[in-house]
């Protein structure tokens, strides 16, 4: 499952509560509990691959019915792309990412297999 509505996903991520749980060693994915007015937080976890491939784990419904990019994903993703300065756009196909003519990383659902696309932009 692919979420429909990239753009109104993407500004409810901003609301949403985040707190990091850095990695002690390198290679070890970020993890993030993320709450929202829901009564329950979620748990994210993410791996950066060399590859530019990133692969997410999320506690919500969403997620655990194999969706791919819920908000909570997107929330910590936004969190750590706001620490190197850069925001980030979702895309539902590689073309229209590639079209931004950014950097594009692949987001996947561990073990799953649907992709989004990422791109990341530095604010002028
Ligand atoms: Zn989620």
């Amino acid at each position: 499952m692919k979420p429909t509505q990239l753009k109104s996903l993407q500004s409810k991520s901003k609301q949403l509560e985040v707190r990091m749980i850095y990695p002690e060693r390198q290679g070890e994915p970020f993890r993030a509990v993320v709450e929202s007015n829901e009564p329950l937080s979620h748990t994210v976890t993410i791996r950066f691959h060399p590859d530019g491939g990133i692969e997410t784990e999320c506690t919500c419904a969403w997620a655990q019915h194999g969706g791919v990019g819920c908000s909570h994903v997107m929330a910590v993703l936004n969190r750590l792309a706001a620490r190197k300065h850069s925001s980030l756009s979702f895309w539902a196909t590689p073309e229209e990412a590639r079209k931004q003519k950014r950097r594009v990383f692949k987001l996947t659902r561990a073990r799953g297999r649907e992709s989004l696309w990422v791109t990341s932009r530095r604010p002028v």
